[in-house]
């Protein structure tokens, strides 16, 4: 069983965190071994990273998106999760965008030995993961811990993950993850959710730590307004999401359009850039290379993000197997909404809107997927 996968629904009352005691929840968490991670405004956006008290959430903040556009801004509400999302999801915590795998060492004898590189990190509480993320995180999961071979730098940061989900109430208008099926309510691969209110949390249990903390913080019980408040609030975020795919699966549709103009249409508009690559929760592209010292004493073997829209990663034995940005473009789009359910029984798009965001020329994957598999060719 995969770590996200999900887990029978525990048998307690939601409790009622109020807003006054966010950092008593943090406190618990620290108290239980873990480092707190979570949102906090930094360089314009929300981004996670090592949270050191409450104060440091973004409160009073919500971000407005379109295709190509991501800002800030500010709104006197009392709430700390009244945003969408940011560039980031779980997935640069636990698949690093650069790290060393192994390095080799030239002994005095001129063998060589291997010693591979694997993290321990402390613990970490991870505070405000989306639902959409938390699909991400079940694909990833798949990917890199499913197979024979378990990736264990992954499995290292993994192991170690606490995560206290946030149902999303401020969904963007890039957003489409109703369509996806993966949101705006977190259903499962959580320890802790909480549905955020004016006044406070209603907050429930995923697995049986996240029921020890909550217990350990003596909550009173979520009335039933608070209950309801909770419900609507989640069902008028999944109304008013405007964008949607044209389907759950597009394989057959995409792959009986190989040659449909709107892949070189796209191609004239797309700079190959590879932000969206960077900011989708579900991208594991990667590249390894060997970096030597000069006196040959030592070498370490280095995994860096890598994305299908570069160049260099369809080099593969003096050919460049897709030498243009139509066919990068092409694959991967066909592989995202194509050929993953081939390999992970479901799309690799969990709706999250990110690559319409922050694509510097506001390419929406809702658009161009609906123009290929629209019209029937
Ligand atoms: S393809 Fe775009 S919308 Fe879908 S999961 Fe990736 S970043 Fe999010
Ligand atoms: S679709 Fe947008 S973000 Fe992705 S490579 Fe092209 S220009 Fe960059």
């Amino acid at each position: 069983m995969l770590p996200s996968d999900p887990q029978p629904v525990l048998e307690s009352k939601p409790g009622f965190l109020p807003r006054e005691r966010i950092q008593d929840l943090l406190d618990h968490l620290e108290r239980s071994g873990y480092s707190c991670v979570g949102p906090t405004v930094r360089d314009g956006a929300i981004v996670y990273q090592r949270l050191p008290s409450a104060a440091d959430l973004p409160v009073g903040v919500s971000d407005e998106q379109a295709p190509g556009s991501y800002r800030l801004r500010a709104t006197g509400s009392p709430r700390h999760f009244a945003w969408a999302n940011g560039p980031q999801a779980l997935k640069p915590m636990l698949f690093a965008p650069r790290e060393t795998l192994w390095r080799a060492t030239r002994r005095e004898d001129g063998r060589l030995t291997f010693a591979s590189e694997v993290p321990a990190p402390r613990p970490i509480a991870f505070i405000g993961s989306r639902a959409c993320d938390l699909a991400a995180l079940a694909l990833q999961d798949q990917h890199f811990l499913g197979g024979a071979y378990p990736d264990s730098c992954y499995e290292s940061r993994r192991k170690g993950l606490m995560i206290i989900a946030v149902h999303c109430s401020h969904p963007a208008p890039t957003c489409f993850c109703a369509s996806t099926g993966d949101g705006p309510r977190a259903t499962f691969g959580f320890d802790i959710a909480l549905a955020e209110l004016d006044e406070g949390f209603v907050a429930h249990s995923g697995s049986e730590k996240g029921q020890i903390i909550l217990q350990a913080m003596g909550l009173s019980e979520a009335s039933p307004q608070h209950l309801a408040q909770a419900q609507t609030q989640t069902e008028r975020a999944a109304a008013v999401q405007v964008r949607t795919l044209p389907g759950r699966n597009l394989r057959a549709a995409l792959f009986s359009n190989l040659e449909h103009p709107r892949w070189q249409e796209v191609a004239q508009r797309c700079l190959s850039c590879a932000n969206c690559t960077s900011v989708c929760p579900t991208c594991f592209c990667h590249s390894e290379a060997e970096l030597a010292q000069l006196n040959g004493a030592s070498s370490e073997h280095v995994r860096e993000w890598d994305s299908c829209f570069a160049r260099g990663h369809s080099y593969i034995h003096g050919l460049t197997i897709r030498p243009d940005t139509r066919t990068r473009y092409r694959q991967w789009l066909t592989h995202k909404l194509g050929s993953w359910h081939e390999q992970y029984g479901r799309s690799g798009c969990v709706g999250c809107g990110r690559c319409i965001s922050w694509c510097p020329v506001g390419i929406d994957i809702t658009e161009e997927a609906g123009a290929i598999c629209s019209d029937g060719r």
